[in-house]
């Protein structure tokens, strides 16, 4: 079934600052009140010291920041300006600060080692990067061994490297000359690249999607138009995201839900962000009691310690109205056991991806409680179709690969034509995602067809595990999976064949096969971020499952995780 839900326009000739500063974003919506907060009300809060700017105040940093770009780097239009952080209130800045100059900013995970930086700005060659002190020396190697010593170093936050920072240029922009504002023709946005996300999509490594600045206002309208935010008619008890609610900002801003959702979509309704560094639990529940936070955005296992964590029962979380949880599948169970905290909250689940910039479906108003297990209802102007393994499309209730239209399907992976055409498919995006419709609307996710592993909600590529692996001395093939997790919904675990040598010596002892297995363990650890460990286990085969062309066989693998398969 193909069901389209009814949005109405979105302006396609503006930037993203543009759309949030320069007019009154709530404007774009039918029956919008006119509420104008920005200078009486905070846009940002950091957690740890408490310091606010409001909303014309960000507006005005990052324009001074825009014009030390322009008058000190010349900043050129579609240069790329990467963002190497951790969030940080001037993360966003940087943001505004680039597209304001038509660059492009690629947000890169402040836990990427050098070896995994150094791949990414391989992949992305960026004239600028915004370095927060803390990542500077993983920065600074990665950036030698890429051979890219030209990029320009601006740190966020304080630093004593003698490197100028976001704060410096942002003091002395506002004496620089104003900068030639890049504007657009209409139609303009939709193909005008704001971000370079990264993403390994259905198969193989990760790749930067290029997200327009159109892809990002839509998104934000889909989501405010499908929750009638602002339509007066919505009784009281139903409304979401109303200026000055206080939302937490603990998910990570480089991330697609971070950054859309959590950062522009919460800053266009006009509510506040906390922004917070480095997540920790018990500093989140005091944040929630000082600032007062009504809207928690996590991912499932976040929601996982509200239900486990011993602070919880001393805490005060009488503020918090409304929680989403997202990125990865959240199951009946954690929604029964969190509304036992939170009696009385709206709760429910969000879906999307990447390529979707990201938001597909979330749960409805009608729904103060989303159904139990279910990734929401399509959010306005999104159109799927579901087609069965046997290439038919899916009647309701029929399981099959969810193919999504809409304004927030992004225009492919950059400079790589091959993956774009496998995955955006005559303007639809095919998600890897086996999925179900209901005939009143609620979407389940039920699995998903694509290698992608994902572990408390952030990406990890199989295919990057596994080159890195095949490097390995002792490794003649290798097949990673994800297995099932109780707190990180899934770690990943390699299947491993040893060459001869070692095989024969992991056959002497259990002693010998421990120690190879920490070995390769540690292989993995000294060159990837935390996430990416394999802390799924280690299992050594004779021969990887393959089909005859040659494709790991990874639902053979993952019926041996089970433990209902045999394997090799
Ligand atoms: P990312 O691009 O990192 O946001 O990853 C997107 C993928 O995360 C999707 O294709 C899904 O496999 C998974 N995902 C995100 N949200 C959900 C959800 N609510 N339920 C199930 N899977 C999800």
């Amino acid at each position: 079934h193909s069901l389209a839900s009814p949005l109405y326009s979105v302006p396609d000739n503006l930037t993203i600052p543009q759309f949030l500063f320069d007019k009154n974003p709530l404007g774009f919506l039918r029956g919008a009140q006119s509420v104008d907060v920005s200078t009486t009300q905070p846009c940002m809060i950091d957690e740890i010291s408490g310091r606010q700017i409001t909303f014309s105040q960000a507006k005005s940093r990052s324009d001074a920041l825009a014009r030390a770009l322009k008058s000190k780097y010349n900043l050129s239009e579609n240069a790329i300006v990467s963002v190497f952080s951790p969030n940080h209130m001037d993360y966003p800045i940087c943001i505004w600060a680039t597209h304001r100059l038509g660059a492009i900013v690629s947000p890169m995970s402040a836990s990427l080692t050098e070896s995994e930086l150094e791949y990414h700005l391989g992949l992305v060659k960026c004239t600028i990067m915004f370095v927060h002190h803390d990542c500077l020396p993983v920065a600074s190697k990665a950036i030698r061994a890429a051979g890219q010593d030209g990029i320009r170093l601006v740190i966020i936050g304080n630093s004593d490297s003698g490197l100028v920072t976001v704060d410096q240029l942002a003091r002395e922009g506002s004496s620089f000359p104003t900068y030639p504002e890049r504007s657009m023709r209409a139609g303009e946005a939709r193909e005008k690249v704001a971000f370079l996300s990264f993403s390994s999509g259905t198969t193989g490594m990760p790749k930067a999607v290029m997200i327009s600045h159109f892809n990002v206002i839509c998104n934000i309208l889909q989501i405010a138009t499908f929750h009638r935010t602002y339509d007066p008619s919505v009784p009281k008890e139903l409304r979401r995201f109303k200026p000055g609610e206080v939302c937490t900002g603990v998910l990570p801003l480089y991330h697609i839900y971070g950054l859309v959702l959590n950062l522009h979509f919460v800053l266009f309704a006009r509510m506040t962000l906390v922004v917070t560094e480095r997540f920790d639990f018990e500093r989140m529940l005091k944040g929630i009691e000082k600032y007062r936070i009504s809207y928690l955005w996590i991912v499932p296992p976040q929601a996982i310690l509200f239900c486990k964590h011993p602070a919880v029962q001393k805490a005060n979380l009488s503020s918090v109205k409304y929680c989403l949880i997202a990125g990865a599948p959240a199951t009946g169970d954690l929604f029964r056991q969190l509304l036992q905290v939170f009696p009385e909250i709206h709760l429910g689940q969000g879906y999307g991806l990447t390529e979707s910039s990201p938001v597909i479906s979330m749960f409805p108003l009608t729904q103060k409680v989303g159904t139990l297990g279910s990734a929401g209802q399509l959010v306005s102007g999104t159109t799927i179709k579901i087609v069965t393994s046997n290439g038919t499309l899916a009647k309701f209730d029929q399981e099959g690969e969810l193919y999504v239209k809409g304004g927030q399907i992004t225009l492919g992976y950059y400079q790589n034509a091959k993956a774009t055409e496998e995955t955006f498919i005559d303007g639809w995006l095919r998600t890897g995602d086996i999925a179900i419709m209901k005939p009143n609307g609620d979407i389940f996710i039920i699995d998903r067809l694509k290698e992608l592993i994902k572990v408390k909600g952030l990406q990890v590529a199989p295919a990057e595990l596994e080159g890195h692996l095949l490097d390995h001395p002792y490794i003649a093939d290798v097949a990673v999976i994800g297995v099932p997790d109780e707190y990180s919904g899934e770690l990943p675990r390699a299947y491993v064949v040893l060459h001869d040598e070692q095989a024969k010596e992991a056959k002497v002892s259990r002693q010998a096969e421990e120690e190879i297995r920490v070995h390769i363990f540690k292989h993995v650890a000294d060159a990837k971020a935390k996430y990416k460990w394999l802390q799924g286990g280690i299992i050594f085969l004779d021969v990887i499952p393959k089909s005859p062309s040659g494709k790991i066989l990874r639902r053979v693998l993952r019926g041996n995780a089970k433990g209902s398969g045999n394997v090799g």
